[in-house]
């Protein structure tokens, strides 16, 4: 996606081990007409599937799969990366977490996600799949189906990419960086 290319050289920055921050747009500050063009674009390659619901994990995946569940007229689930006291029916995978380098158990509960329900999984990034194993993990839980997982950007230098193909899962990546080496965006196409 041309334009989320261009927004990520002129504002994203490399901060050393392979992370990009992207936080005047996406993960800190929000721009509304970005997720929009975001979102439709999902809506756009995903367009041949049918989906019931759309499921993202908290905090930086709601916008993007907000505006996608908007478009497609379903509701968004969010996983939390903090079980609360008050859940019902819990589901849950233990993730790490890339950028904090720790390790949670991610849930949502099975109130929300029914029995052959056919999900779309959107998020932020696509790293080492820690994030989108578990996710497989507990729509399986629940007896649900993964459609399709789209995600804003793809860091296909990383493990993650590579481990859903295996599995046969469905990816769409807005962006695809190749390599962040010597702080250098380079995108694979
Ligand atoms: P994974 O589970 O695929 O290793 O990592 C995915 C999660 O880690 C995403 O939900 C995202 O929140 C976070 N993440 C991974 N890489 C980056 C990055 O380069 N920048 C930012 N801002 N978040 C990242």
């Amino acid at each position: 996606m041309e334009l989320l290319k261009q927004r990520i050289l002129t504002d994203g920055r490399c901060l050393g081990g392979g992370i990009l921050k992207v936080d005047s747009f996406l993960n800190h500050q929000i721009d509304p007409k970005l997720m929009e063009s975001i979102g439709r674009e999902f809506v756009c390659r995903f367009g041949d599937v049918r989906v019931d619901k759309v499921l993202t994990v908290e905090a930086s995946g709601i916008a993007p799969a907000l505006m996608v569940a908007s478009l497609l007229g379903v509701d968004l689930l969010f996983a939390k990366k903090k079980q609360p006291s008050t859940i019902e029916a819990p589901l849950s995978a233990r993730i790490t977490s890339f950028t904090k380098g720790c390790e949670c158990d991610m849930c949502v509960s099975g109130n929300f996600l029914k029995q052959g329900e056919r999900v779309l999984f959107i998020d932020d990034f696509l790293a080492n799949g820690s994030v989108a194993l578990g996710i497989l993990d507990i729509v399986s839980q629940a007896g649900a189906e993964v459609v399709g997982m789209g995600f804003v950007v793809e860091k296909s230098f990383q493990s993650g990419a590579a481990l859903l193909a295996e599995r046969g899962v469905r990816v769409e990546s807005l962006a695809r960086i190749a390599s962040l080496d010597n702080c250098q965006i380079l995108f694979a196409e």
